[in-house]
């Protein structure tokens, strides 16, 4: 049977809140999921979260596309209604990940004050601020694995064609659904979100770096090594201190 983590064995831990950091096909999506298959804790993708406005054409979706389209990031104003409503969600009281934000200075001051004051001050979750864990790849192997990777739309399982191809070409392992490539996995927009992860996100890093809050693993290591890194990460700084 496949192992799906503690919450089974009845002891239901907490994360607090986790951020997982890194540039652009570092692998924060699937770690993501491996921290949620472990701990129980929900996944929250501003990624996904804006995909699902375009997708809806949403007020927020149509401002959103462009910036998204041209592989900018989309204003940090634009983002905080949509993740402090999510982060108000019951589910999130154990902890929770978020991949994908916070993405600027601004939104890791935003996210921390936030935190203070509707969760501390109401004292309903975890009582601590986010542990960051950042994934850290080279350029060449993010190159490979941004412009080969391919998406499920049914299941949202992730492949990619270089390095992890599907057993049958271009369709799901596991509902043989016609496997797509990411409107922003393009070669010219993937340079430019590579390109806005150093500009813009490199800086967050160094905030929760001197606060003392972020440790790295090496994204380069096969996925299962890479996830018990983060694993002992969770459970040396961020769960027991919750
Ligand atoms: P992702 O799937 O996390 O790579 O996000 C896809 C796109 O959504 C990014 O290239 C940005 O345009 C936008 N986006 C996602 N999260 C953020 C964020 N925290 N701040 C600004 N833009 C974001």
């Amino acid at each position: 049977m496949e192992k799906r983590g503690h919450l089974e064995e009845g002891t239901a831990r907490r994360t607090g809140p986790i951020i997982l950091l890194g540039p652009p096909g570092a692998g924060k999506g699937t770690q993501a999921k491996r921290i949620v298959e472990e701990y129980g804790v929900p996944q929250i993708s501003t990624g996904d979260l804006l995909r699902s406005h375009v997708k809806n054409a949403t007020a927020l979706g149509r401002l959103a596309s462009e910036f998204m389209g041209r592989g900018d990031l989309v204003p940090d104003e634009l983002l905080y209604d949509i993740v402090a409503e999510r982060l108000r969600a019951p589910d999130c009281e154990r902890g929770f990940v978020l991949d994908g934000f916070p993405r600027t200075a601004a939104q890791a001051g935003w996210l921390d004050a936030f935190l203070q004051h509707e969760f501390f001050e109401n004292s309903r979750s975890p009582k601590c601020l986010p542990f960051v864990i950042r994934i850290d790849v080279d350029y060449n192997e993010l190159w490979l694995r941004l412009t080969g990777r391919r998406t499920c739309p049914l299941c949202g399982r992730i492949y990619n064609i270089h390095l992890q191809p599907p057993r049958v070409d271009e369709l799901c392992d596991i509902d043989g659904s016609q496997l797509v490539t990411r409107n922003d996995d393009r070669d010219e927009v993937i340079r430019e979100r590579l390109l806005a992860y150093e500009q813009q996100t490199r800086p967050v890093a160094e905030y929760y770096e001197e606060k003392g809050r972020l440790v790295s693993v090496d994204g380069s290591l096969p996925v299962d090594q890479v996830a018990r890194q983060i694993f002992q990460a969770i459970e040396t700084h961020a769960g027991d201190r919750c």
